[in-house]
Parts: C-alpha cells; structure tokens; sequence
C-alpha cells in the first residue's frame, strides 16, 4: 500500500473541527484588529526565497523542496509565507491603495526538516504582516492581538520572548564583535556553528547543542550595541507591553532563523511540546520589500505554528465530532424508497441527516446511529408503513413520539426549529 511521504501527515474528522474552530476565532479576532485575509500560492521562483530569507540559512541552505519545472525553471514548495505577501504587495501595488496595509494568511509550509513530535515536513502557518507602520505601537499592537489569541484558545504555560535585533546602522558593530568573540572560543561550538561563524554568527546565539549554549553565555549582547534609535523603539515597545500588562522577558538569545528580520523580534514559547517550545514567532523586516524590489516600507510579521497550536490545545480539551441530527432507521424497500426521499429534502433543508442504504436489521441501524451520534432516529419500518405514522426518537432521553407520514419533512424540520421549502 502507498503511504503518506515522511514528515507529512492527513488532518482527519474528528480532529479537523479543531482546526475549523481555530481558524475561525483567529478570522474573528485578526479582522477586528483590521487584518484582510490574502492567499498566496504554494510556489514561487526560488530566487525569491533565497533573497528574502537569506542564502546562508538553514532554510535556504538545505531545507527547502526545490525543483526544475517542465522547463527547467526552479520552482520552491514555500517554506514560508512572508516573502510570498512581500512580493504580492509589491508586484500588485498595494502600498499605492493604501499607505498601511494590514494582512493574514492561513496554509501549508514545506521544510525538509527531521520529523519528529511538533516538527514536520509539511505544517501549518496562520501568518499576520502588517506594512507601512514603523511606530513602535504596532510592534507592541501585534504581540497583543497574538497573547489574545492564546487567551481565546485557553493555550496556557506560554511566555512572551522578545528582543532587539538593531538595524543595518548598529548590528553591523555588533556582528563584528560578535565574529571576533566566536573567534576565541572556537574550541567550544559544534560544526554547524564554526561554518555559521563566517556566514551567519547571529545564528550562533540559538544553536541548541549544550557546549555551544554554555559558550553563548559570555558573548557580547546585542542590546548593548543597538543604536539610539534602536533603544528607543525598543523602550516604547516594552512601555506599551507593559501597559497592557502582557509579561515578557527580554531574551539576548532571540535571533530567529531568517535573514530579514531587524529591531523586535519575538516568540511565544511553552513548555507543553518538549523539544519544540516555539508556538509563534515573528518580528520587524523593514527591509525586505526594498530587497524584493519594491519601495522602501517599513514592515512586521509574525507566524504561528497551527500544528504546534492543535497540538497543546488537543492536550486541554476533548474535540467532539459533530454527529448528525438526524438518522433515518428504514426496513424493507418500501420504507426505504420514502426514507430516501425524506434524506435528500433533511439535506437540501440543511438538517444534518444520513441513512442506511442496505438491508439491515432495525438493531443494527439503530446501533450505527448511536455510534455516529445521531441526536434523533426516524423509525419507519413495516408496521409504521401501514399505520401511516413513524417514530422519532430522542437519543439522549430515549422518548419517542409519533409522526403521520402525511406532511412528514415539515413536521421533523419544525422539530429542529427549521422551515421546509414549502
Ligand atoms: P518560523 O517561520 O521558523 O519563524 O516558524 C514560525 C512557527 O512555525 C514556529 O514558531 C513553529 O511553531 C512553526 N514551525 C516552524 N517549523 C515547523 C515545522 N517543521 N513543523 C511544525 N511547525 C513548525
């Protein structure tokens, strides 16, 4: 038999209605904090990764699915949605609509990454970017929109990380002193970080490898080398946290794993998924529409990790299937043929209904209805026929009352509160 591709995984009923019921409270919540919904696709030029995210990344470097299309050209399954809103703002003129723009997207991302628990080769982002606003109050305006979201899904055990990653005027100071701190302690980091050292050192500061770790704790920090401007777009953001009182801690390690990124960056973090604590991580990018080709925009975004999210979600509360309302128990092909008739008006009429097409016996179908969690059974069987008049019966209660065949859709429908066609 063909199984599913490594590191890919179906999302099945029974847990997809958690899925639905996130997706509609972050739909409810991100629009009322003036966010549109977009949809990209799932591929673009690779060129466009590459740029955007950085060609020294882990990304880039070894984790993207890439390959030639009929005719040759690269093409990338998005390992991200970022770049893919970038280049949508700018190749359809957005900014010129409007100075700010605000967006979300819900999908799939692809990273050849080591599967395991929390970490898969095909996961879901819900993405939020906002463009034009380089205030500080949209910095501390998504983290608020983001830990109220994790409030509204009672995601507990989270923490707020943020940081400051300096711009293109002071982090260059600080990679060099960074570079040089890494010289000395060459000894100590594992093979990732010695080639990380000359192309990427930042990277350096979030390795997981212990000795790496331990040597990090004496590096030079990047707060001490942010510009005043800098400083001070931090301090505003912090203040505005502070007044909405969402907890943080300031984390000198917080450098994210793409090249974009400058001044805050944040992560929610817990503790409920072992290895992989990030739920959401984002940050400001101010440069990336003018590296993509557009005008020089200032920009912030954030991702979060939906499977991550089901995951500790699923962890606190049970998920029911939605049962159908109704299941229409018939015997013989008589009952059969008007029971038939009765399903497609219940669907057309949007009662939730099913049926059962084969010969079986009255037990077994009524056994089936209590397995799908059907809330009523319709019981039509010979006797019912001929008296005209079938049952319906209360699952939960077990009461039953009787129903004259005559005018039989309505009659059900006005049970349920609704209306017929008719
Ligand atoms: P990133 O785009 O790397 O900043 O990731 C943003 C969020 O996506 C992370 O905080 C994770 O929750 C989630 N995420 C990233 N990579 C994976 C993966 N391979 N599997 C599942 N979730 C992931």
């Amino acid at each position: 038999m063909i199984q599913l591709i490594r590191g890919f995984k179906d999302i099945l009923p029974g847990e997809v209605e958690l899925w639905q019921k996130i997706e509609a409270v972050v739909a409810a919540l991100f629009q009322d904090f003036g966010f549109h919904e977009i949809r990209i696709p799932i591929m673009e030029k690779t060129a466009l990764f590459a740029r955007s995210i950085g060609e020294h990344t882990d990304i880039v470097e070894k984790e993207m699915y890439t390959f030639p299309d009929r005719k040759g050209d690269l093409i990338t399954l998005r390992p991200e949605a970022t770049a893919s809103v970038v280049r949508a703002y700018i190749q359809h003129k957005l900014y010129a609509k409007e100075a700010i723009q605000k967006f979300y997207t819900i999908g799939p991302m692809f990273r050849r990454e080591r599967p395991q628990k929390g970490r898969y080769r095909q996961f879901y982002q819900i993405n939020a970017e906002v463009f034009g606003v380089a205030a500080p109050q949209i910095d501390a305006q998504l983290i608020i929109m983001l830990s109220t979201l994790l409030d509204r899904l009672e995601v507990k055990n989270t923490t707020v990380h943020i940081n400051s990653l300096g711009c293109f005027e002071c982090r260059p100071g600080f990679k060099a002193a960074l570079k040089e701190f890494l010289g000395e302690c060459q000894d100590q980091l594992c093979l990732d970080c010695l080639r990380r050292m000359e192309k990427n050192p930042l990277r350096v500061l979030d390795c997981k490898v212990p000795d790496c770790k331990k040597a990090m704790e004496k590096a030079p920090v990047l707060l001490d080398y942010l510009c005043s401007p800098c400083q001070e777009h931090f301090k505003q953001v912090q203040k505005l946290l502070n007044i909405f009182k969402i907890s943080y801690i300031i984390n000198q390690y917080l450098v994210r794993g793409l090249d974009y990124y400058n001044r805050t960056t944040f992560e929610i973090q817990t503790s409920a998924l072992g290895a992989q604590s990030a739920v959401a991580g984002g940050g400001r990018y101010d440069g990336l529409v003018k590296t993509l080709g557009g005008s020089d925009q200032p920009a912030i975004g954030f991702a979060i990790g939906f499977d991550r999210l089901v995951e500790i979600i699923r962890q606190n509360s049970e998920i029911q299937k939605a049962g159908p309302d109704l299941f229409i128990a018939a015997l013989g092909e008589t009952a059969k043929t008007k029971a038939f008739d009765w399903l497609i008006n219940f669907n057309l009429a949007g009662l939730k209904t099913e049926m059962e097409f084969s010969q079986k016996s009255l037990k077994t179908q009524m056994k089936r209805a209590n397995r799908i969690g059907a809330k009523q059974v319709l019981i039509i069987g010979e006797n019912e026929l001929a008296r005209e008049r079938v049952i319906l019966r209360d699952m939960s209660t077990k009461e039953q009352i009787m129903i004259p065949i005559s005018n039989l859709v309505e009659q059900v429908l006005a049970q349920f509160g609704l209306k017929g066609e008719n």
